[in-house]
């Protein structure tokens, strides 16, 4: 491979979003920072127009015939790119992980594991010798037949079954039974077999409540009409069916979908008996090494399993265990290098927090030997406390070493401060921004006076202060055993901001996003936030253990903040999220057009047949079928993206059809939309106020960061101004904000707290953490070396008392 010799990527008349037909030259060989307020562009140009040329190429070179298909797609807008290299994406949002992939795969160390095992494992005596698949559970050689290696089984649970048993038979005990016809019939059935249906379940036999529920038995019982409670009719021979085998039977025929997720609600998913849950056939399991199986050595934390390895990588070097364990030590290494070592290899990738997946495909990328290419990273240092981000900083100046350019999406100043070059995007967001403030060497960038990252890179922002705050009272709570939690005891205090700090995997997610939202939420009786998404099964079978709970009868309500999506699909997005269109769908509504022409709010719903286009059912885009790009849309061929059919769209209001309205930025909704209805106006204020004025209102819920999506939950949160005091928890809410987005959303965060309520972070960021009147620091390491509080008080307290992985970097902030 041969690029011009200048060295640099030259980007000429970049159109993408907001990009205002940009020019700029990157430097190759180089880590390459990109910076901007949220918005102002910098994914534009570094994923949506540099990678996503890049991807264009490849795709080219591999496949000339999708050259018509891409066309369809989309090339990025631009009118020319030079001196470009392969670019590989190594982007935090991706779509849904599966629930197969595993910290082994991510990383390909399951490969190596399994060879070893293979070709160097002890095989019980007389046993074949079993092929490297066979150790994996996602092939046929490999699974176990039970559980086909998804390691669970579903079966029925009769507290599920049967969620009251004070009922009778007659009053509908087993919940899972059919109603209608089919439920009078069961019940004939029953009170002819001769058990009494009237009688309360609790009450009954044992052995005629296990056979009702479980049995495999279907007999055929003839009914006659005195058995009906309203007599008359003929007889007829009516089948029994358990409750087990009801909901099987229906899960496994019911052509709808709707009576399957009804049927799911009587199913718990048990680790397999078979394979104890580890999806392996036993003939894979038998085989050890180093007195091991590969599912116990997979549930190791990488600490241990390094020095599990490490006394069999040394001897002789033509021997495959040998070979093998020393290639794994290699790169375990750089994995507790990066912070990781308390995760394992088997560990579900659903679990895992995005900037521990980053973290697992940058380091999985150091090894894979390629050069010359572009690696493109959204926020790396995201999710690390900053004794993490080191190490990751080192392994970024190795692949630079190898021969790579790296082009870093960041905000993290100390991150940027140590690039060799930083392009700034802005000055702000969405219209306002798109232009490239500088490109050259950080120093260059103090003499640009209107770019905010220069403001605050050189100490020239004002910071966000306060006064610290005296509590309102404490919340104590002992006994807290959950993950590496065991037994902790905690004290927070209330109508104040904590910081939860700590290094990656200390116990910090663990403890305010689980722990103390169940806690209080359960002191509350708030019913548990249902998951964002059916297959999420986050910590099923990991009960919070709680020993002593005081004080949490402060709270009027809990309220969590995450970063998960605020929908799945596109048919979510920020103005269905908020509540704002359904103002909107109304102001249309009650137009004297639509009143003329019978058009009610539903006509104005892209979800609902009768005003959305038909060809598209309203998304606005259809699939493209590509063979190796799973997923991929064009625009839809009828309304070209508008959503709504041709007579939907005449009706307008102000001079904006619905169509319109959807495609307005909140900001330039603000002005267009001003004085319309207090709903409308309130909802854009506040999503104004956590920096959100560039996001359209008909953003799909698909393309928000999560960073994004968190602030559109605060945002909904903030219009209702409820009273009383809730308790706000948030994990890292700084999470992908510049820094002048940050003193936004502290102002907010602090506002809460100034109005009564209690805001608790999960955070690394030090300038916020320096704003809260009270930290928690967890550790001292990830994982079993973590999970203790280790110090905690003022902000002050804590750095001056210099115990702790954050008390030596506060105390540089604060002194
Ligand atoms: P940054 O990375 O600096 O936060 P982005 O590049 O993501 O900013 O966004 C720049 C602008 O482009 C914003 O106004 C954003 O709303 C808009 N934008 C982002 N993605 C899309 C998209 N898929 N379609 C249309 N506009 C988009
Ligand atoms: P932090 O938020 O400080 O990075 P976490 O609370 O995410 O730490 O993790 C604390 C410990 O609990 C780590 O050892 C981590 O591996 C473990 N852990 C977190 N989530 C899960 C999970 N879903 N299943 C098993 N272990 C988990
Ligand atoms: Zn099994
Ligand atoms: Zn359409």
């Amino acid at each position: 491979m041969s690029y011009p010799l200048d060295g640099y990527v030259r980007v000429r008349g970049a159109r993408e979003h907001n990009l205002k037909d940009v020019d700029v030259d990157v430097p190759r060989n180089a880590i390459v920072a990109f910076t901007g307020v949220s918005g102002s562009g910098k994914s534009s140009l570094a994923f949506g127009t540099i990678y996503a040329e890049a991807q264009r190429r490849y795709f080219e070179s591999v496949a000339p015939y999708a050259r018509r298909l891409l066309q369809q797609v989309g090339a990025p807008h631009v009118d020319e790119i030079t001196g470009l290299p392969p670019a590989v994406a190594l982007q935090q949002r991706r779509g849904a992980p599966s629930s197969r992939s595993t910290v082994g795969t991510i990383t390909t160390l399951s490969n190596l594991v399994r060879i070893l095992y293979s070709r160097a494992g002890s095989y019980p005596p007389g046993a074949e010798h079993l092929a490297a698949e066979a150790f994996s559970p996602n092939t046929t050689a490999g699974a176990c037949p039970e559980c086909h290696g998804l390691g669970v089984t579903h079966d029925v649970a009769e507290d599920l079954l049967v969620p009251d048993p004070a009922l009778s038979i007659r009053d509908g005990a087993i919940a899972a039974w059919p109603g209608a016809w089919q439920g009078h019939n069961l019940r004939r059935i029953v009170k002819n077999l001769g058990i009494d249906v009237d009688r309360p379940w609790r009450e009954l036999a044992a052995k005629d409540r296990q056979w009702l529920l479980f049995t495999d038995e279907q007999p055929s019982v003839l009914i006659r009409p005195q058995d009906k409670d309203g007599g008359g009719g003929r007889d007829y021979h009516g089948t029994f069916r358990s409750a087990r085998s009801h909901v099987h039977h229906v899960l496994a025929s019911s052509a709808s979908a709707a009576m399957r997720a009804k049927m799911l609600a009587f199913v718990r998913s048990t680790p397999c008996p078979v394979c104890d849950g580890t999806g392996l056939r036993v003939e894979a399991l038998a085989v050890t090494f180093a007195g091991v199986s590969i599912a116990a050595l997979g549930a190791l934390p990488f600490t241990e399993l390094v020095e599990l390895l490490r006394s069999s990588a040394t001897g002789d070097e033509d021997d495959v265990a040998v070979r093998i364990s020393a290639d794994l030590v290699a790169r375990i290494d750089l994995l507790l290098d990066l912070g990781l070592g308390y995760l394992s290899l088997g560990r579900t990738s659903t679990t895992l927090s995005p900037g521990e997946a980053q973290r697992l495909r940058i380091a999985t990328q150091l090894r894979s030997g390629l050069f010359g290419v572009v690696y493109v990273l959204d926020e790396p240092s995201a999710g690390l406390h900053p004794a993490d981000a080191e190490p990751l900083l080192g392994v970024l100046d190795q692949l630079k070493a190898a021969g790579n350019s790296l082009f870093v999406v960041e905000h993290d100043l100390d991150v940027v401060r140590r690039a060799d070059w930083v392009v700034d995007i802005g000055p702000a967001a969405g219209g306002g921004g798109g232009q490239v403030l500088w490109s050259g060497p950080v120093a260059g960038l103090e003499g640009v006076r209107e770019s905010p990252t220069s403001d605050h890179l050189f100490g020239r922002a004002a910071r966000f202060e306060h006064e610290l705050r005296t509590p309102s009272a404490w919340l104590h709570l002992g006994g807290v055993t959950r993950h590496n939690l065991r037994d902790l005891s905690v004290d927070l205090p209330l109508g104040v901001l904590t910081a939860v700090t700590g290094v990656s995997g200390s116990g910090k997610s663990t403890l305010v996003s689980q722990v103390l939202a169940e806690v209080v939420r359960a002191e509350l009786g708030q019913a548990p936030e249902p998951p964002a998404d059916e297959d999420e099964d986050e910590d099923s079978g990991q009960p919070v253990e709680i020993g002593r709970v005081v004080g949490a009868e402060a709270f009027d309500r809990v309220v969590v903040v995450d970063q998960r999506p605020i929908g799945r699909t596109p048919r979510s997005n920020l103005a269905t999220y908020t509540g704002l269109f359904d103002a909107v769908r109304k102001l249309f509504a009650a137009t004297p057009e639509a009143r003329q022409r019978g058009y009610g709010v539903g006509r104005f719903s892209f979800n609902v047949a009768g005003g959305r286009c038909e060809t598209c059912d309203g998304e606005g885009f259809v699939s493209v079928e590509l063979l190796f790009l799973p997923g991929t849309y064009g625009p839809c061929p009828t309304c070209h993206g508008a959503r709504y059919n041709a007579e939907t769209l005449e009706v307008t209001y102000r001079d904006l059809s619905v169509a319109d309205v959807l495609a307005l930025s909140v900001d330039e909704a603000a002005a267009l939309l001003d004085g319309a209805a207090a709903g409308i106006t309130r909802s854009l204020e506040a999503l104004r106020d956590v920096g959100l004025g560039y996001l359209r209102l008909g953003q799909p819920a698909t393309e928000l960061s999560g960073g994004e999506a968190q602030r559109i939950k605060l945002a909904t949160e903030l219009q209702r101004a409820r009273r009383g005091h809730a308790l706000y928890l948030l994990d890292e809410p700084t999470a992908g904000l510049h820094p002048a987005d940050i003193d936004l959303l502290l102002r907010q965060l602090h506002g809460l707290v100034d109005a009564g309520s209690t805001v608790v972070l999960v955070e690394h960021d030090l300038p916020t953490i320096a704003t809260a009147d009270w930290l928690v620091d967890l550790g001292p390491g990830g994982g079993d070396a973590g999970g203790r509080v280790v110090a905690t008080g003022t902000p002050y307290d804590v750095a001056a008392a210099g115990v702790g992985a954050t008390a030596p970097y506060l105390a540089r902030r604060l002194g």
